[in-house]
């Protein structure tokens, strides 16, 4: 099966089981705007507290807000999104179809990859186990005549984005006689910016200055309420601010499911220091935060770090944490050490005084930050696509399982009387109570128990409790354990701690 196909299905799975629907399904859905389901949104939970817990718990110097998502205009001016949050947009003029000019160059590019892999796949099949692949591509013309189309494209991009050039950026898209995939034709308008925030109007104000914006990220509810927090928690520097919520983008190509959408959700912490600290604690977070997702399980391999080269004018480092998603690696989090822009440019546009006094150093100065960023939604994508497991079992039955931490799985437990028998349904009903308190328990009494071990499977339960008739006697049950299908009999009282000993955030915790 290829990863295409793969991934389809794990969309079909998410939908059939509750965990992501497309939103406004029966009106044939809203493009790039999804809902979670009741699966969803207890794993969607789950992750928020780990990280929120990771954040919180884990660092008395960090505390955690919930500021609106409505902020002051000004706001947005003095953050620089009104000016600078741009994407290049371009049309075609047959299909009316809206693309962003650097992401039909990635495509192109992507194509041109395609084909140097197809010729080293050529290469195998001629020879055989003589083939060396290194030797392979760095000799053979086909793959270098296309390496070397590759690296200019690439340079002429970059140089029409850093420079703003918008005409060689749609002149390049001539140059590599790229298509409209819809059209196929090259009937293409001029390059323009296009502003990725969402606006709309204050209800009392009719002009301009009415105009409010839909966050298009959390990190500004940090910063403007940095004086409030360090004030009435009397906070002392180094500390952070970490905050969770919705963030708004207009993103002009919105695809690969929950990876890009018009309405996600951002774990942003603003951790503070004094100036001139600011790249020590950088290399910190940039090692605890690759910690936090080891933890979870899914293969260091799948992880890696994308040092930036060309940073921001107000950055002095960053870096990005990729994960390999169903179609390569891309981000799921930033890390930046942006100075002290963000205070100094609230300070400028507010006219208030952002600054810290270190009773250490008997100075005030403007703290310096680093930026801990990561997206819920692609948090929540790269766990459900590295969990959903396709399994040919001994008895050649197919089982399809999510394999998640247990600490995240949505349910922890079912329990299930083997009949609908009262007996047995008395003691399931009993166990249930017991466990209700402290775990997410699904009782289930319908079908066979095979069929519902399936069903527990496919939405990654760790742990089926099976009643049965000896049950009533000897007051032991059958545990099923998710991954191993391993089945044991144990006393009823000790399944609690059983479960707790396998659930329990604290297992991931103790690895940050
Ligand atoms: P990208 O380059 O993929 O557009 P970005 O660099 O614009 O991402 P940031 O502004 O650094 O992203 O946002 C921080 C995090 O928020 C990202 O690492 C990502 O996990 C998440 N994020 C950003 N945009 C989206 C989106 N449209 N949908 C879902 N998550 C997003």
């Amino acid at each position: 099966m290829t990863q295409e196909e793969l991934f389809k299905n794990l969309i079909a799975h998410t939908k059939e089981y509750g965990f992501i629907f497309p939103s406004s399904d029966i009106y044939d859905g809203l493009s790039a705007v999804y809902d979670y389901g009741q699966m969803g949104s207890e794993l969607k939970n789950n992750i928020k507290k780990y990280w929120w817990d990771a954040m919180t718990k884990l660092n008395e110097n960090i505390v955690g807000i919930d500021s609106a998502i409505f902020m002051h205009p000004k706001i947005w001016k003095a953050s620089g999104h009104v000016d600078a949050f741009n994407d290049p947009l371009i049309d075609n003029k047959d299909s009316k179809k809206r693309y962003r000019a650097d992401v039909l160059l990635e495509d192109h590019i992507a194509k041109i990859e395609a084909k140097i892999e197809k010729e080293v796949e050529k290469g195998k099949k001629k020879f055989g186990d003589a083939f060396n692949e290194e030797q392979f591509r760095a000799t053979n013309p086909n793959i270098q005549r296309n390496k070397e189309k590759i690296d200019q494209i690439k340079t002429k991009m970059a140089d029409a984005l850093n420079n703003n050039d918008l005409v060689a950026l749609k002149q390049l898209i001539l140059d590599c006689e790229i298509v409209d995939p819809i059209s196929g034709t090259r009937n293409w308008t001029d390059v323009r910016q296009f502003n990725l925030m969402f606006s709309t109007q204050l209800g009392n104000i009719s002009d301009e200055s009415g105009i409010l914006y839909l966050r298009p990220e959390t990190a500004q509810g940090i910063f403007v309420n940095f004086l409030n927090v360090q004030k009435s928690g009397r906070m002392k520097i180094p500390f952070g601010i970490a905050q969770i919520g919705k963030a708004f983008r207009n993103e002009i190509v919105a695809r690969q499911f929950i990876f890009r959408m018009r309405e996600f959700e951002q774990m942003e912490m603003q951790f503070f220091v004094r100036p001139g600290e600011e790249l020590k604690w950088f290399e910190k977070w940039r090692e605890t935060r690759l910690k936090w997702h080891l933890a979870i399980g899914l293969g260091r391999e799948n992880y890696r770090y994308h040092d930036h080269e060309k940073l921001a004018h107000y950055a002095n480092a960053a870096t990005d944490i990729e994960f390999n998603f169903p179609f390569g690696f891309k981000e799921l989090e930033g890390i930046h050490s942006r100075t002290d822009f963000d205070l100094g440019r609230h300070q400028e546009f507010s006219g208030k005084k952002i600054q810290y006094f270190d009773p250490e150093q008997n100075t005030s100065y403007i703290p310096y930050v680093i930026e801990t960023s990561i997206g819920l939604d692609r948090t929540f994508l790269a766990l459900i696509s590295a969990a959903y497991k396709q399994e040919k079992l001994e008895n050649g039955e197919e089982r399809v399982v999510m394999k998640f931490h247990p600490a995240l799985a949505p349910v922890k437990v079912a329990v299930l009387p083997l009949t609908k028998k009262e007996e047995l349904t008395a003691v399931a009903q009993k166990i249930m109570q017991e466990l209700k308190f402290d775990f997410n328990c699904q009782y289930e009494e319908k079908d066979t128990i095979g069929k519902r071990y399936r069903r527990q499977d496919a939405i990654g339960t760790p742990y089926c409790v099976t009643v049965d008739f000896d049950s009533i006697q000897d007051g032991m049950v059958t545990l099923r354990e998710r991954d191993s299908m391993s089945q044991e009999r144990v006393p009823i009282e000790k399944i609690h701690p059983i479960v707790e000993n396998k659930v329990s955030m604290k297992r991931l915790l103790e690895q940050i």
